[in-house]
């Protein structure tokens, strides 16, 4: 049975647990993971650190019950401060705060067992290191520390969408405390400055079941917001002679001896004119000149995305498609099956798709939101070049301005993806 399972999709375990250290009594520092290990994404949710405020561990064993996202896996630790739960006590059994001895903007503060007793020095402490080396091999896109009892979402230097989005959910505002020196959340924030780490403060006490249903429910949100979204592969054939043409229709219109498609600056958004999603794929992949101006290769776009939020790859990303006059060499095309923009913006799942799949985009590439244009705004972008006289105006009607600055506004309530904070 096991081995009928090795090579399948479902092979890995779907729950896993490490020892990622010891605390300074020796008690092993257990992080369970939930859900796949091929998961491209990772989170991770710390219970307690200081021991004195363990709220936060009803959460995790919350979570602990959860099914992550596709794509998404949960990392689980309990309570980074055995010790400190075991004495009652906010420090670790050396007498220090654990959330001021973490290797950024450390400074030494007071003595054993003083509040925010900072350690020797900068990561002095076991349960310290076990946590920030354990950071750096599974780089969990988001962290989520749980402390007590400010009851706020603690402003962070990471995405404020992604602390926005947890404050929403789990009816807790989201406030500015203090810098503090030597935090894990600091620390997190500045080493990996894509990813992001943020201190929620619970209420005081044992918190009630329902109170705990809704800070994992919180929790699984964000997961949901970094979750990778499912691209269907649907590749048009794109051979050796289309390669060609497309160099050629790239040497003519842009001066460029190359069919690739080098640091795309530009996604333009387009609707197909169409209400299914197989004409699109075949009038793609025929390459036939097309009916407007009669070239080859024919016209193409890297994404469709059909009716129902289905999102295909039709072309990789690193090779030119004929969608824009003027921008193909540096444009990422993304088409919408639909006759017009209110269709595409009135589409919940499909707009949703889109916005998903295009901030995506502008996060793996760098491209700024406005950048993010509609096919009718082609004209008036910076990058827009054509060195064929009768087509440097040349435009088409879909997703206009209007259209897209309501696009351009939703897409700024997405998470950042990292190379855009
Ligand atoms: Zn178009």
């Amino acid at each position: 049975m096991l081995a009928a399972l090795a090579g399948s999709p479902q092979a890995a375990p779907a729950a896993d647990t490490q020892v990622i250290g010891e605390s300074v009594r020796g008690t092993p520092i257990r992080a369970v993971r939930i859900g796949s290990a091929r998961a491209r994404t990772k989170l991770l949710v710390i219970g307690s650190v200081h021991g004195d405020e363990p709220a936060g561990r009803a959460i995790v064993a919350r979570l602990r019950r959860s099914k992550p996202p596709r794509g998404t896996a949960l990392w689980l630790i309990e309570d980074l401060n055995p010790d400190g739960h075991a004495a009652d006590t906010r420090q670790n059994a050396n007498g220090v705060d654990l959330n001021r001895n973490f290797p950024y903007r450390w400074r030494a503060d007071g003595g054993p067992f003083d509040t925010y007793h900072s350690g020797s020095g900068p990561g002095s402490e076991p349960e310290t290191q076990a946590l920030a080396r354990f950071v750096e091999r599974e780089r969990p896109r988001v962290t989520l520390w749980y402390h007590q009892a400010l009851r706020i979402v603690v402003r962070s230097t990471g995405d404020a969408q992604l602390e926005r989005l947890y404050s929403r959910r789990s009816g807790l505002p989201r406030k500015a405390l203090p810098r503090y020196h030597g935090t894990a959340v600091g620390w997190q924030n500045r080493r990996f400055p894509g990813d992001t780490a943020f201190v929620v403060e619970l209420q005081g006490g044992a918190p009630a079941p329902a109170y705990v249903r809704r800070q994992a429910s919180a929790a699984l949100a964000l997961a949901r917001a970094v979750a990778p979204q499912r691209v269907v592969s649907k590749p048009i054939p794109f051979g050796a002679k289309r390669k060609e043409e497309m160099r050629a229709y790239a040497r003519r219109h842009y001066g460029i001896d190359d069919h690739r498609l080098r640091r795309p600056r530009v996604i333009v958004e387009h609707y197909t004119a169409t209400s299914t999603f197989a004409p699109v794929f075949n009038t793609f992949a025929s390459d036939a000149p097309d009916v407007e101006l009669g070239e080859l290769p024919g016209v193409c776009a890297h994404y469709v995305i059909d009716r129902d939020g289905t999102v295909y790859r039709l072309v990789p990303t690193s090779i030119m498609c004929r969608h824009t006059v003027g921008l193909n060499w540096t444009a990422i095309g993304i088409e919408h099956v639909g006759t017009s923009d209110g269709q595409v913006l009135g589409n919940r799942a499909q707009l949703r798709a889109s916005l998903r799949l295009t901030r995506s985009l502008q996060g793996r590439y760098g491209i700024k939101t406005r950048n993010v244009i509609g096919h009718a705004e082609s004209l008036s972008s910076p990058f827009h070049r054509e060195r064929v006289e009768r087509l440097r105006t040349q435009t088409h009607g879909d997703m206009r301005r209007a259209s897209m600055d309501r696009y351009r506004r939703l897409l700024g309530r997405l998470p950042a993806p990292d190379s855009m904070r």
